[in-house]
């Protein structure tokens, strides 16, 4: 997130049809919680132009990445990797430690699929987990990017959005930003298209 160390998530073992959906959602969740790119590794192209949709449309900043080469994205990070499994540590018991070394540098954020190889554990600085149940990335990511940022990535701010979302108790209203030229309509816009991954 913006003045902080560079958070990245990797997203390891994308399986092309059945994966789709959850590397896209992975992506999603990690840049509206704080997270500055995601890295995903294998052919993952239509979850990258969804992410970067999105981003165009309600802001960044946040990158999304294709990689062949997910070994060398761990090898060469230049900080702490953390690594979400249900078989780590506590989240509540390492997560003051991990925040420390947030301050002091990058943070590499890892979540899989199928099956994570052994290495990646060994790797890892941290093997994390958000219970010791088995869940999904999309929610360990979650509540572990909350975790990491104390909330504060609830209320950051969205650069070069071209719409907002104007919060309502009941309703949707989507509305274009000053800065969009030309401008959308500010009429309630149906929720269909804001993202076919809803
Ligand atoms: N069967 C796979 C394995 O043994 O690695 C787990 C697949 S799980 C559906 C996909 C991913 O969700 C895992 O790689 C992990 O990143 C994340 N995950 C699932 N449960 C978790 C937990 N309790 N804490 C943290 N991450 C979790």
């Amino acid at each position: 997130m913006h003045a902080d160390h560079e958070v990245v998530v990797l997203r390891l073992g994308h399986r092309p049809g059945r994966d789709n959906r959850m590397t896209t959602h992975v992506g999603l969740t990690a840049r509206a919680l704080g997270a500055d790119r995601v890295i995903i590794s294998g052919a993952a192209s239509g979850s990258k132009e969804t992410i970067e949709d999105i981003t165009d449309r309600f802001g960044g900043p946040f990158d999304a990445e294709l990689t062949e080469e997910p070994r060398a994205v761990l090898r060469a990070f230049p900080g702490t990797v953390v690594h979400l499994t249900m078989y780590g540590l506590p989240v509540q018991e390492v997560e003051s430690e991990i925040k420390g070394e947030h301050g002091e540098g990058p943070v590499l954020i890892v979540v899989g699929a199928e099956k994570v190889p052994f290495d990646v554990y060994e790797r890892a600085d941290y093997n994390v987990g958000v219970t010791n149940q088995p869940h999904s990335e999309v929610a360990g990511l979650a509540v572990f990017l909350d975790r990491l940022f104390e909330g504060r990535e609830l209320e950051r701010e969205w650069a070069d959005a071209t719409h907002r979302v104007v919060p309502m108790a009941t309703g949707k209203k989507v509305e274009p930003t000053e800065a969009a030229e030309g401008g959308a309509t500010s009429e309630p816009t149906n929720q269909a298209e804001l993202t076919d991954e809803e």
